[in-house]
């Protein structure tokens, strides 16, 4: 079955063409400026067929971008299908579960109802999903659309790790409480390093560091979730590229007192301009704040300096939680790239029987360990693959159907 696995934006709308026999990627893509000058990429992975990269492609809606997908898809000379009727399924990625979502489901008139009743935990993208899903209903009618949440791997938690301590009418009037996202990221991992290690599943418990422009960890004990360090939103836990993470709640007000801005303004600066790029001042970008810290930029020294404290505390903590751990594993753009800041993350790791081998935690490649043959903690960088989870879930779905 090949499946089209969508990440609808306000304004742009990812996607992948995935053959799930083979479990490969046929094509990829990117629709960017929707509503604006429409951009359109396309990358297919087959041999001797070309790429498309133009700009000015008219798309006033999601639903032309999807059409603009669709036509590079079956195109005869460069698309990887035949036609339209290859397509099995379109798996969305939705952020925003709440509590309503614990699984991926197929889209029908109550999964609309349920995603809309989520808008409020998830203004900016829960709309933008949605409105991806309604385009592909309308140029794909009969083909199953299924959405999966960033939510719901974290739906296992107990509720001591879920409920804020505010007054308990806000949960049960609001469901005001931790959610965490990159669910999919870490149910991925969660399997796949349960896989690599092999042993019993039930029996591991698994630390996975999401580390990326947005980053989050999350404690798997025998496969399931039982903490996450994201909460209401994608705002809370280590700091990230641009996002604050958790901050005393109390300078909020301050700030916005010493500043004179609204509370609008603040959640702003908190998702957008702080984090690494906040303290350094340079970039949310690794990269360059690695180069910016090796040329003696002190502030892009402190921001790496508290992304690796902050992580090596959460992990402290959830190995607390789970009462030990047996294997840590980094994953995302900077979890799978960064030898230095896996290493610098390792130094705090010592008391937990975690060891690093440098020489391990220098080479590239997939699925491996970087700890030491007689680390009691197993170290691993996994790749992550979030829209093979989206996939394998559309594949279930639509075959339970
Ligand atoms: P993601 O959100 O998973 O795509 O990750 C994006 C982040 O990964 C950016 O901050 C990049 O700077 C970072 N990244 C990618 N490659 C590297 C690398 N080789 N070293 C350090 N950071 C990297």
């Amino acid at each position: 079955m090949k499946i089209l696995i969508i990440n609808a934006g306000s304004s742009s709308l990812k996607y992948q063409l995935m053959d799930m026999d083979s479990e490969t990627v046929m094509a990829k893509g990117l629709c960017e400026r929707i509503g604006i000058d429409g951009k359109f990429t396309y990358k297919p992975q087959i041999e001797g067929k070309a790429k498309i990269d133009a700009a000015d492609v008219p798309m006033p809606t999601h639903a032309e971008a999807i059409k603009a997908t669709l036509d590079a898809l079956v195109d005869p000379q460069n698309g990887v299908i035949a036609s339209m009727s290859e397509i099995g399924a379109c798996g969305h990625r939705v952020l925003h579960g709440g509590m309503e979502f614990t699984q991926s489901c197929l889209v029908d008139d109550k999964c609309i109802a349920a995603i809309k009743k989520c808008f409020p935990l998830g203004p900016l993208h829960n709309p933008a999903n949605l409105t991806g899903i309604l385009a592909c209903q309308d140029v794909m009618p009969g083909v199953p659309q299924i959405a999966v949440f960033d939510t719901a791997f974290h739906q296992t938690m107990p509720e001591k790790a879920y409920i804020y301590a505010l007054p308990y009418e806000y949960f049960e009037k609001y469901q005001c409480r931790r959610y965490g996202f990159h669910g999919t990221s870490h149910r991925y991992i969660a399997r796949h390093a349960a896989e690599f290690m092999g042993g019993d599943p039930a029996k591991l418990k698994i630390i996975s560091c999401h580390l990326g422009n947005g980053s989050s960890l999350c404690a798997i004990d025998g496969g399931k979730c039982v903490d996450t360090s994201m909460g209401l939103t994608p705002l809370a836990g280590v700091p990230m590229g641009t996002r604050c993470g958790s901050v005393d709640p109390s300078v909020i007000k301050y700030i916005c007192d010493q500043e004179g801005i609204t509370y609008d303004d603040m959640d702003t600066i908190m998702n957008k301009k702080s984090g690494v790029l906040g303290v350094s001042g340079v970039s949310s970008d690794f990269r360059d704040l690695g180069d910016a810290a090796e040329q003696g930029n002190k502030r892009a020294q402190l921001a790496l300096d508290i992304f690796h404290y902050e992580v090596a505390k959460t992990i402290g903590a959830y190995a607390a939680a789970m009462n030990g751990v047996d294997g840590i594993v980094f994953t995302a753009g900077i979890g799978e790239n960064s030898p230095y800041t896996r290493a610098e993350i390792c130094k705090y790791l010592g008391y937990l029987g975690a060891e690093l081998d440098p020489e391990l935690n220098a080479l590239r490649g997939d699925n491996r360990y970087i700890s030491t043959a007689d680390s009691r903690v197993k170290l691993m960088v996994i790749p992550t693959n979030e829209e093979l989870v989206i996939a394998r879930d559309t594949v279930d779905i639509v075959n339970s159907l």
